[in-house]
């Protein structure tokens, strides 16, 4: 489905659920969320119905996501029939890794490809500390488990946040020296009433390079990051800078929330609900929501927040 400025728009980012069984500082408040009623969420079938309708205009990935999509109960069958539908040829998740190692090969076996795991720190506390009492050995036994599962690629991504894990660059990308995975650091974006960190916090994703000046380019194409590597690695190091040089040029995606929302831009307000619709009411909507992408959505900076009317984890990040 090609956008009003000529973008490919294939990729479906479909977020399951809002609850998380973690709080992390920069995604959550402290109280969680309010469990949403379940006729204010789209049922599996109405999820399976939207990625029928996504898929019969070409958007062929599919990535599941929250809140966290493993505290899902149905999560297994949501998986393996995003999987089945005709012309989705790419089914792909974002976890925080804490229900991996349970829940790693049932996953590869219900049809997802690729996992991207979310981790900040290698330092338990900090680990407690930024997810409010998560438990670090929970996501590294998970990452382990992701590697043994077999599937195509694992990536791990953390939030740059200056003051609590720059000084983990080395150790983060160390990682790609003992496992075969591609570590991914990503700016902190400004989300809506987010105040809990000082302008410290935002940092651009080039500090990585001014600490790892033995990282070279790596001549491989993952979507918005530009990708290095360490001498040995065995995997690649990422950057993704929407601050610093956001990619909304090469956009290709569509979100879809968990109580049916679609949206046509992470930070911009407009969504479009799609409750209740059959298939062909679906297509149009998402046919609408393509229409609707901004060209770009304004800068976001350490003063400058984002438009988004939710947080991160009702937005599917
Ligand atoms: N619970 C899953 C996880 O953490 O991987 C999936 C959902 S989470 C919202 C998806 C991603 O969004 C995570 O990698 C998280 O770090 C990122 N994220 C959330 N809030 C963010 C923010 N303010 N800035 C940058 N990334 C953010
Ligand atoms: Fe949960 Fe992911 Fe948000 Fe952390 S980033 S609170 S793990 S949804």
């Amino acid at each position: 489905m090609i956008d009003r400025y000529g973008r490919d728009i294939y990729y479906l980012r479909l977020s399951v659920t809002e609850l998380c069984n973690l709080r992390c500082r920069y995604c959550m408040p402290a109280e969680g969320v309010c469990k949403l009623r379940h006729d204010e969420m789209l049922t599996e079938d109405e999820i399976i119905r939207a990625v029928r309708a996504a898929a019969s205009l070409g958007m062929y990935k599919v990535r599941i996501t929250g809140g966290e999509p493993l505290v899902k109960p149905n999560i297994l069958s949501i998986c393996r029939r995003v999987a089945e539908v005709d012309g989705v040829t790419e089914t792909v998740m974002t976890t925080n890794a804490t229900r991996l190692a349970a829940l790693a090969r049932p996953l590869r076996e219900a049809g997802i490809g690729r996992v991207n795991i979310s981790l900040d720190t290698l330092n338990a506390e900090k680990y407690a500390f930024m997810t409010r009492g998560g438990t670090l050995a929970d996501a590294t036994n998970g990452i382990e488990a992701a590697l043994e599962a077999g599937f195509e690629k694992v990536k791990i991504n953390a939030v740059l946040i200056g003051g609590f894990n720059d000084d983990e660059i080395p150790a983060l990308s160390a990682l790609t020296l003992r496992w075969p995975v591609d570590m991914r650091f990503i700016e902190l974006m400004p989300m809506p009433g987010d105040t809990l960190f000082g302008e410290q916090a935002y940092i651009p994703v080039s500090r990585v390079l001014e600490i790892l000046p033995e990282a070279v380019p790596a001549a491989v194409h993952d979507g918005v990051a530009r990708m290095y590597r360490l001498p040995g690695g065995l995997g690649n190091i990422g950057l993704i800078s929407p601050l610093s040089n956001h990619f909304c040029g090469n956009c290709n995606r569509l979100r879809l929330t968990a109580d049916g929302h679609l949206k046509p831009c992470l930070h911009s307000r407009e969504e479009i609900c799609i409750r209740g619709m059959n298939e062909e009411q679906m297509a149009e909507a998402i046919r609408q929501a393509a229409f609707l992408k901004p060209q770009q959505h304004d800068p976001l900076s350490r003063s400058a927040r984002s438009h988004a009317a939710r947080p991160m984890n009702q937005i599917g990040g």
